[in-house]
């Protein structure tokens, strides 16, 4: 007997993806099942996710810890709001987080996505100083940042083809130049003489630019950018939503330049890749501003699944897999990325080949820019094969679960060579 529902055509009738344009491409694929590197279509036939599913998946699809771990908390508690209450999975979470993240970080607000980390992020910067009393309205942001797609986050990105409809919404920034290019060190020092008494927060994707364009950038130009921010006393935001947990070698990509923020945001690898959560960590310095027995200094900001319990179990099902044996697993794969991009780097079409930890990327030769068709060319090529990526134009990445073997890489590696074979 055939199940009668028939997926595609609801999906075709009622659903809106996100980032598509409905009127162009293929309908989206159908997938049944997912269990380690791999995603099952309907048909059973095995498609290797070299991205993670959009950087979320950490330890593989459907790990039965994290599976488990789940289940056992949604028969005892699925979730209670966060405010007047708490409970055991939030602790032990903070408690488990705190023990290894970089520097005091020693107070965690937790939301639902990695825009909404940022969000909160931006607003605790701003409320600090508006708390003692000083109006400082500026952040400063990296160019070819992402942040998210809250209208916040969208103010502290790029500007571009994902936020011009919405550009008259945005508050506006200050911006430092691509440190993986420019001094940006020097434009901070101008900035810093010019406006110093306006500028609440520094943000940073720490090493690793990644929807704009997997740039990766230094560890000395990271310190340099953390110095200044704490000789001047301003505060220095981390987005790791996509570098934590592993992605850049280390757990977290501040470690690099041995540097701690004040902020630090988390989201994507949190829970393994299973549910949503968002984690905002901060220290004493910033929390003690907001504390006082005047009730309009406290945070105005929540979600209705803040510290959802089950995401918090799964956090902590995932955070404990992230052992001495998944830093072996991590370093096998940075080992066969650099393998690899040596070899692709003799190829007459790639441009700025690099590894950063578990990414892997370069450009291909062609206009740069989101809506390059290389992007959805390449990506339809590797599905054939077998193989899901998702350029980002003509920047090709990857950036597997740490599950992912030898054979499983080299799955990857086949596929972009044949790609590269036809240019
Ligand atoms: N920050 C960074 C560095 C990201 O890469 C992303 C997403 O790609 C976000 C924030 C937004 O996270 P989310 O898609 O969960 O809202």
């Amino acid at each position: 007997m055939t199940d009668p529902f028939d997926i595609s055509a609801v999906d075709r009738a009622h659903l809106w993806h996100p980032y598509t344009q409905h009127g162009l491409g293929r309908p989206p694929l159908p997938i049944a099942r997912a269990e380690g590197a791999y995603l099952y279509d309907s048909s059973g036939r095995p498609i290797f996710d070299a991205i993670s599913s959009w950087w979320v998946t950490l330890h593989g699809h459907a790990h039965p810890a994290i599976a488990s771990a789940i289940a056992e908390q949604a028969g005892t508690l699925e979730h209670v709001m966060f405010a007047g209450f708490t409970h055991e999975p939030a602790a032990r979470l903070a408690a488990a987080l705190l023990e290894r993240t970089p520097g005091n970080l020693c107070r965690v607000f937790l939301s639902d996505n990695g825009s909404t980390a940022v969000e909160v992020a931006v607003k605790m910067a701003l409320q600090f100083w508006r708390n003692a009393g000083e109006s400082r309205r500026l952040i400063v942001a990296l160019e070819h940042a992402y942040h998210g797609d809250t209208f916040g986050a969208m103010s502290l990105s790029e500007r571009g083809l994902f936020t011009a409809a919405f550009s008259d919404h945005l508050f506006d920034v200050l911006r430092l130049p691509d440190p993986g290019t420019s001094d940006t060190g020097l434009v901070l020092d101008q900035l810093l003489a010019e406006r110093r008494r306006e500028i609440a927060a520094v943000i940073v994707e720490p090493m690793l630019l990644g929807a704009g364009g997997m740039r990766v950038w230094s560890a000395d130009a990271l310190r340099e950018i953390r110095d200044r921010t704490a000789r001047q006393g301003i505060l220095m935001i981390a987005d790791e939503v996509l570098t934590g947990f592993g992605r850049t070698g280390p757990l977290f990509a501040c470690e690099h330049a041995g540097i701690a923020p004040d902020i630090l945001c988390l989201s994507k690898g949190i829970t393994g890749g299973f549910l949503p959560l968002g984690a905002t960590l901060t220290t004493e310095r910033i929390f003690e501003r907001f504390l006082s027995v005047e009730r309009r200094k406290a945070l105005f900001h929540g979600h209705s699944y803040t510290a959802n319990p089950l995401a918090c179990a799964a956090a902590i099902a995932s955070w404990a897999l992230l052992d001495d044996t998944c830093a072996e697993r991590r370093r096998l794969i940075e080992r066969c990325h650099r393998r690899a991009i040596a070899e692709f780097a003799r190829h007459a079409a790639v441009r700025a080949p690099r590894v950063l930890g578990t990414v892997l990327a370069f450009e291909i030769e062609a206009e740069s820019g989101y809506l390059n068709p290389i992007g959805a060319e390449l990506h339809a090529f590797a599905l054939e094969r077998g193989v899901l990526l998702r350029p980002l134009g003509n920047t090709v990445y990857l950036l597997p679960p740490y599950c992912a073997t030898e054979s499983d890489l080299d799955r990857a590696y086949d596929v972009l060579r044949a790609f590269l074979a036809l240019r």
